[in-house]
């Protein structure tokens, strides 16, 4: 079934595909929703499970039958990327978005029946100099009214038709496509990020941040959220506490309040998921860090 390098990197969600993929009584969903930092790495998990819809012979990695090459060469004519520069209508001047010309030319398409396995792989796009790189959907690439011109279809599509929506956050996509479909998270693999600079002027204290400075903190990193993101912010305080952690295993005082605070964090980013103020999510996780 699928390639052994997606196999050992997502051993929980090949297996539910490849059962997916086996068993007529429970097949796939019609519309799958992957979320997630690395979108190169949905983009692969969607044509390899548009690949082994559209097989006709052993359905495996090595398979060379004519839809496995079509898929694996971005040429099967019923495995479609759609995103603001792929796949657009001859007429359609949109440069910045999947256009609701494209939504009616994807309608329209479906109204033929196909041999095929129709796929929609739904994302963003950009080319970097001759290298084609997927991106994240959003409501900037995206919009509600496009992606609403899709909904009947998504809902009701006709037999052996699948969507898929790649995306870095749930919330970027418009909640009538997410209650459509079924999600999953993708784990990134890239490497990661262990920077502190943006925060480490404002956690210079640490672990003795007096009480009394906790709202002036949240500010402090507020601001630098609007720059860079409350998950960068947040994700940079935890990578702070890590190396703090990692230099003080000795002490297990110091190891307590660590890995404490470190779960505060963690509280603040999931506050921030259900749409509680950052600035509020922020001073709350400061009272439990500062010290009276
Ligand atoms: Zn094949």
């Amino acid at each position: 079934m699928f390639k052994q390098d997606l196999k050992e990197k997502y051993p929980f969600l090949t297996e539910y595909f490849e059962q997916g993929l086996k068993n007529a009584f429970h097949p796939l969903a019609h519309s799958i929703l992957f979320y997630g930092q690395d979108i190169s790495a949905q983009y692969e998990f969607a044509t390899e499970i548009a690949r082994l819809l559209n097989c006709k012979e052993f359905k495996n990695e090595s398979c060379r039958c004519l839809n496995c090459n079509w898929v694996r060469e971005h040429q099967h004519p019923a495995v479609l990327t759609i995103s603001k520069i792929d796949n657009k209508p001859s007429d359609d001047t949109s440069k910045t978005v999947i256009s609701i010309a494209q939504a009616r030319m994807i309608k329209n398409s479906l109204l033929n029946t196909s041999d095929y396995h129709r796929v929609f792989i739904f994302c963003d796009a950009k080319m970097d100099g001759e290298t084609w790189i997927p991106l994240g959907l959003n409501e900037n690439n995206f919009h509600d009214e496009t992606a609403n011109a899709l909904l009947k279809i998504i809902e009701e599509p006709p037999g052996n038709t699948t969507f898929f929506f790649l995306t870095r956050d749930k919330n970027d996509l418009i909640e009538t496509i997410i209650s459509r479909s079924q999600s999953f998270f993708v784990p990134s693999y890239k490497q990661e990020d262990k920077n502190y600079s943006i925060i480490e002027e404002i956690f210079s204290d640490y672990p003795n941040i007096e009480r009394k400075k906790f709202i002036d903190l949240a500010q402090a990193l507020f601001a630098s959220s609007k720059e860079h993101g409350s998950e960068k912010v947040l994700d940079e305080i935890q990578n702070l506490l890590a190396a703090i952690l990692k230099s003080n295993l000795e002490n297990n005082i110091c190891k307590t309040k660590i890995i404490s605070d470190i779960k505060s964090v963690e509280l603040a980013k999931q506050m921030i998921n259900n749409h509680i103020n950052p600035q509020l999510a922020f001073e709350d996780m400061l009272l439990n860090i500062t010290k009276n």
